[in-house]
């Protein structure tokens, strides 16, 4: 059996696999990494130090262990586990050529027990963690991650955006009051969520960006993470930058190389009002947003949305939760007929909080989503596209009523 890595084979990767009482280093200091390092903390597994590559970063610590650079790690020989899903491939090149022997992915635990050997390249690995692992939790478990977003509105208009904004011709707001309400619904239903994403579109063109955030830091007791998604082309008003102060929340920006952002102007800000940044540049942009009727058959259907990597991070839209953001965006552009669209409608007044969690729990277990067909995927590999290219006007696309 060989899983596409430069013919590592799998029976090799178990048997690199660490054991209780080993020592590994972890790389990056990612989420996936902020959920796994308990995990394998757990096993007896010892962490002696996280890499990662954001200046930044080097030099602190998270739950007391290093954030290195890669650079300064010269124990070839050590385990790194890549707490990476889709940059997994060229971050283990990037390893590789730096001279490390022994480097697998994170959900190896899972290598020689739960993934049966019918598996035969990396993506079929990383679909049957997602069987394995996430399917398997307890219904009253948590959500992964949550987007919430602000608005429709960017400031640029990138031909690919996974959030299908490039459809938009006349995109608006989110309404306040509704929004508002969802997601007040949502935290008295679930028990936790991983992370709550809040983003656009751009989310500073939304001038009441701060209420939303208020309103979420009410919240901190259920959610680990709050990420606030940003292209860097607006400097944040005084009340939003405010809102933003606070050691759970990260300004996540946008790195395209494009001229209208000012990174190092919105950096400075953030740095003279204490807000944590995250700069993600470089990132893979895959050709997956081009909305059409696929025509696939089912099985087709179920096995894109196994291998998406998407898995699992729902989208408040106009009071609904979807199972992902291009569900929630082709319901709000009307880019598939109504009988496509699965999603729970979080405003019911007359639904009980117990049955809005269950259909949750339902939605987001589910192994088929008939709006895939809509959808080009999000494989872990493959479709690769240049970054954040700019159109001046908004696509064209096949709709199925007058979008929201
Ligand atoms: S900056 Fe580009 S990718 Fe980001 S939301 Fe706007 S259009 Fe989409
Ligand atoms: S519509 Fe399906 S394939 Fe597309 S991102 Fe959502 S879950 Fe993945």
């Amino acid at each position: 059996m060989v899983i596409k890595t430069k013919n590592t084979t799998l029976e090799e990767w178990v048997r690199l696999a660490p054991k209780a009482g080993e020592s590994i280093a972890v790389y990056a200091m990612s989420n996936t990494a902020r959920r796994l390092i308990p995990l394998y903390l757990s096993t007896g597994i010892k962490i002696i130090c996280i890499l990662d590559r954001d200046p930044a970063l080097n030099g602190t610590f998270y739950n007391g262990i290093p954030i290195i650079s890669p650079d300064e790690f010269s124990d070839k020989d050590k385990t790194i586990i890549i707490c990476l899903s889709v940059a997994f491939m060229p971050v283990l090149r990037r390893l590789r050529s730096m001279g490390f022997k022994k480097i697998l992915p994170y959900y190896f635990y899972l290598l020689d027990k739960e993934i049966k050997l019918d598996i035969s390249t990396i993506e079929d690995a990383q679909a049957a963690y997602f069987d394995n692992w996430m399917l398997s939790r307890p219904a009253n478990d948590v959500l992964d991650y949550v987007d919430i977003p602000v608005t429709m509105k960017c400031s640029l208009r990138c031909r690919d955006c996974a959030n299908l904004m490039q459809y938009f011709s006349s995109p608006r707001h989110a309404d306040f009051e509704t929004m508002r309400r969802s997601i007040e619904k949502l935290f008295a239903v679930i028990d936790h969520i991983f992370e709550v994403r809040v983003l656009g579109g751009e989310p500073f063109m939304y001038a009441g960006l701060y209420r939303y955030i208020e309103i979420i830091k009410n919240y901190s007791s259920k959610y680990t993470l709050l990420t606030v998604f940003t292209n860097a082309t607006i400097i944040p008003s005084q009340k939003n930058l405010d809102a933003l102060k606070d050691p759970m929340i990260t300004l996540q920006i946008s790195d395209y190389n494009n001229p209208r952002q000012k990174i190092p102007e919105l950096l400075s800000v953030c740095e003279k009002n204490g807000i944590l940044t995250k700069i993600n540049k470089g990132f893979r942009w895959q050709d997956s947003s081009r909305i059409r009727r696929h025509g696939r058959t089912d099985a087709e259907n179920m096995e894109l949305l196994r291998k998406c990597v998407v898995h699992r991070c729902a989208a408040v839209v106009d009071g609904k939760l979807f199972y992902c953001p291009i569900a929630g965006n082709i319901y709000t552009l009307k880019a598939a007929p109504e009988e496509y669209h699965e999603f729970v409608p979080l405003l019911d007044d007359k639904a009980l909080d117990c049955t809005i969690k269950d259909q949750i729990n339902k939605l987001m277990r589910t192994k088929f989503l008939k709006i895939c067909d809509f959808c080009g995927g999000r494989p872990l590999y493959g479709n690769d596209i240049p970054a954040a290219v700019q159109t001046d006007k908004a696509l064209e696309y096949e709709k199925y009523g007058d979008s929201l």
